[in-house]
């Protein structure tokens, strides 16, 4: 399957529109036209960036317009009934939209055939599939407009905002099913017979494979590095072991998961460069990008359009955490229409930044909806509590990797994994525990325990990423 979705991103890149398409008919023209495509909404972007805000209103109006015309053809909104909303009198599209059902992911995966627009049915489009961090994999139908609006962006924040010249290289820790690939070098563009980029694969991180990835660093000098936090954070503490100096890099971006602050700061002391969060999905793109003046995560708004919904499912006010939803506006042959992104964050109290632009600004992606500990009573506790119960009561710098599994309504097992994998924990590190427990019992009641063991590995998932908390409670 892996070698199959390689396969189509790179058919995608010389023009193919399908794996059906015979070799002949690969047409240096269609290559030619996604570039120009690409290169407009670029340019478009760089246009948006420190446009008023009430100008990005009215653009993200237009947006939204268009694609609710995809958006309603399909045979759920027909279904529900929500065509005839196009047609109804004085709506804004932003209030359209608002009127309809929040689209989750469980639909996506059930009802894939409800969701095609009728109206674009003839756009060009790749089946693909998310990585399947959150469950099973979904699969789902990308048009390629939305794939040139994600890599518009991308460019934008690598080129302008990270300041990385076209040919430099990057390294990446990165590892998906469909991007897979062994630690090593690859080599970039059809026609450039140059190194793009070196990798290292996040499925299991070992010293050996750590060791070459910053030999080949070291010979190609990479001017970014895009990275899961956690890996990155492994990479960082490795540099730092093994007192490695790395040429000069210009930033580092994580994507992916949750960048904690102690992380955030050893990447940043071990690499010696800034850290921005990059936050998207493989079905909507990317959604956000953290600017390096402020360090604040700005909404990429001409591409996409983002609520916050509180538990009762209206807007949240700036400060109150609530669930993220997500339109991107170029996905018109499957339109995700409120699309459920299942994580939790927060819109900014003071919306301005110092970098100048008007993009909105989320305070922080708070985790993911479903890491949290379940009670008995039906209430949850933030999955951040495993987080602050090993920042508070050990000495973080000795812990390598740490998972929460609740295995029970009364029983939930800390997996510690040491830095020093040979090392055994000390006196110091019992004495944290009794702490550990303590401050477990504050959040969680008297009669959920909580038991340490301190382990040699703590597997990922097949996606390469790794959870903070697993709960096996329904
Ligand atoms: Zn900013």
């Amino acid at each position: 399957m892996a070698d199959r979705f390689c396969t189509l991103e790179w058919a995608y890149r010389v023009g193919f529109n399908s794996l059906a398409t015979p070799l002949w008919r690969v047409s240096m023209t269609k290559v030619l036209r996604r570039n120009i495509v690409r290169f407009r909404r670029y340019r478009l972007l760089k246009r948006l960036e420190y446009s008023s805000s009430e100008g990005l209103s009215i653009y993200q109006g237009q947006r939204l317009r268009k694609l609710l015309e995809y958006g309603l053809a399909t045979p759920r909104a027909e279904k529900e009934g929500g065509a005839h909303l196009f047609r109804a009198e004085g709506l804004l599209p932003a209030q359209i939209l608002k009127t309809l059902p929040i689209l989750q992911k469980e639909v996506v995966q059930k009802k894939l055939a409800s969701l095609v627009s009728a109206k674009g049915r003839t756009r060009r489009s790749i089946e693909d599939r998310t990585s399947g961090s959150t469950g099973a994999p979904t699969i789902f139908i990308r048009d390629l407009a939305c794939l040139d609006a994600e890599r518009a962006a991308a460019e934008l924040f690598y080129r302008d905002w990270l300041g990385r010249e076209r040919r430099e290289p990057v390294a990446r820790i990165w590892a998906t099913e469909a991007d897979q690939a062994p630690t090593g070098e690859k080599v970039g563009g059809f026609f450039r017979k140059r190194i793009s980029e070196i990798w290292l694969s996040a499925f299991n991180l070992n010293d050996a494979d750590m060791a070459d990835f910053f030999k080949l660093w070291q010979s190609h000098e990479p001017s970014i590095l895009i990275g899961y936090p956690e890996a990155v954070f492994e990479c960082a503490k490795y540099l730092r072991r093994n007192r490695i100096r790395i040429p000069h890099l210009k930033g580092i971006v994580t994507a992916g998961a949750k960048l904690f602050p102690e992380m955030r700061s050893e990447v940043e002391r071990s690499f010696m460069a800034p850290v921005l969060e990059r936050y998207g999905s493989r079905e909507t793109g990317l959604v956000a990008m953290e600017c390096l003046e402020g360090r604040r995560l700005h909404v990429v708004a001409p591409n996409v359009y983002v609520e916050i919904l509180n538990e009762s499912g209206a807007p949240a006010l700036p400060g109150e955490e609530g669930s993220v939803v997500v339109t991107p506006f170029y996905s018109y042959k499957m339109p995700f229409l409120r699309y459920v992104m299942g994580d939790r964050a927060k819109w900014a109290l003071d919306q301005a930044c110092v970098c100048g632009r008007s993009w909105p600004v989320i305070e922080e992606i708070v985790g993911r909806a479903q890491d949290c500990f379940r009670l008995r009573d039906g209430g949850t506790v933030s999955g951040m509590l495993g987080y602050y119960i090993m920042r508070d009561c050990f000495d973080f710098s000795k812990i390598s990797q740490f998972q929460f599994i609740q295995e029970s309504y009364e029983r939930v097992t800390a997996q510690i994994q040491l830095s020093m994998p040979h090392d055994e924990p000390d006196r110091e590190f019992f004495d944290a525990i009794v702490k550990a427990r303590d401050r477990f019992s504050q959040s969680m009641g008297p009669n959920c325990s909580i038991h340490f063991k301190f382990v040699d590995h703590i597997p990922r998932l097949s996606s390469g990423k790794h959870r903070y908390l697993m709960s096996l409670v329904d």
